[in-house]
């Protein structure tokens, strides 16, 4: 059995694929489990990490890639195929094994089997729903991974059944004042500096809207020499600002493509805006999306739209 998470995963993509990776090496099952792309430095601690594989796009197209004599394939943490990108999405429609799909993204497509609930805070706490008993130890650290982060550290998209959730995983061997520690409070200096840097340089709030912003585009991502996963947190500094009600990350990762994180807060929704206009989509109130254009030519189409997201609800 395979697992594949979305692509540039998060906590939750990452901590779904070990969670069920060890849930799986738990009851005797083997699973291989899929990244699109690597595993961000912060979630490489997580155990079963170093079983993941990134497969390269000579491996998808060849007849001996990971995919290869799957009995079943399980995606987690997305429902739509396209977000695990374009190579590994077209090697799954070409299998022929049964394809089962656990998520909580609007909108999902159709699989052999579907368990889906847009109520979750995250995927890890679906998966978490489904476990009979004692939860092992490095399971829980995983999923409970995928709650902390999805959740903004028990934040945003919350329901009693995520705190519930978050009871029975602390039941288990699971040192959860250690996994905090790993997740938010090892951030080098200079990465600590970094955010300093971005809070008093680059954050932007517009002059007329409840919104805020950060742009990098790729001379100074490269300057900055950004690793995946860097800049995970920096799009919330513009939601915290007194008053907004929406924030935005633009971010020049290759040169002509910039990938967009949107966010925000009491009714403004952006996931229709970010599917509209930037190819992409996600949650009510986080959502992702790209513009294939430099950074500064994407700002300048993008706020020339977004009063579109408080047209109905300001
Ligand atoms: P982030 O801003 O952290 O990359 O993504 C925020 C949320 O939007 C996540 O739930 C993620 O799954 C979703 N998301 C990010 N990028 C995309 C995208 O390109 N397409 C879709 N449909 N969802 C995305
Ligand atoms: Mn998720």
């Amino acid at each position: 059995m395979v697992a594949i998470c979305h692509s540039r995963p998060d906590g939750d993509a990452i901590g779904s694929l070990l969670g069920w990776h060890a849930l799986c090496g738990h009851y005797g099952i083997s699973s291989l489990p899929i990244s699109p792309d690597t595993v961000p430095d912060f979630l490489t601690f997580l155990p079963g990490s170093a079983s993941i594989v990134v497969p390269r796009s000579e491996d998808l197209q060849g007849p001996d890639g990971p995919l290869q004599g799957a009995d079943l394939v399980v995606l987690l943490d997305f429902s739509r195929r396209n977000r695990c990108g374009e190579e590994l999405s077209q090697a799954i429609n070409r299998l022929t094994c049964p394809i089962w799909c656990i998520d909580h993204h609007p909108e999902p497509e159709t699989f052999d089997a579907l368990f889906h609930r847009t109520s979750a805070s995250s995927t890890c706490e679906l998966l978490a729903g489904l476990i009979q008993g004692d939860c092992p130890a490095d399971a829980a650290q995983c999923l409970m991974t995928g709650l902390l982060t999805d959740t903004g550290r028990f934040q945003y998209a919350l329901s009693p059944n995520t705190f519930e959730i978050a009871a029975a995983l602390l039941k288990s061997d699971l040192d959860y004042r250690a996994l905090t520690d790993r997740l938010f409070e090892q951030e080098s200096l200079e990465a600590l500096r970094l955010r300093g840097f971005i809070l008093k340089d680059k954050l932007v709030q517009h002059p007329e809207l409840p919104l805020a912003w950060i742009e990098i585009n790729f001379e100074e991502s490269q300057a900055l020499g950004l690793k995946p996963g860097a800049t995970e947190g920096w799009v919330n500094f513009g939601l915290s600002i007194q008053g907004n009600r929406a924030a935005f990350l633009f971010h020049e990762k290759e040169a002509g493509v910039t990938r967009i994180s949107f966010r925000s807060k009491q009714g403004i929704e952006v996931n229709g805006f970010a599917e509209k206009y930037f190819n992409g989509g996600g949650h009510k109130y986080a959502a992702g999306g790209r513009f294939d254009s430099h950074c500064q030519d994407t700002v300048q189409f993008f706020m020339e739209r977004v009063g579109e997201i408080f047209t109905f609800s300001l």
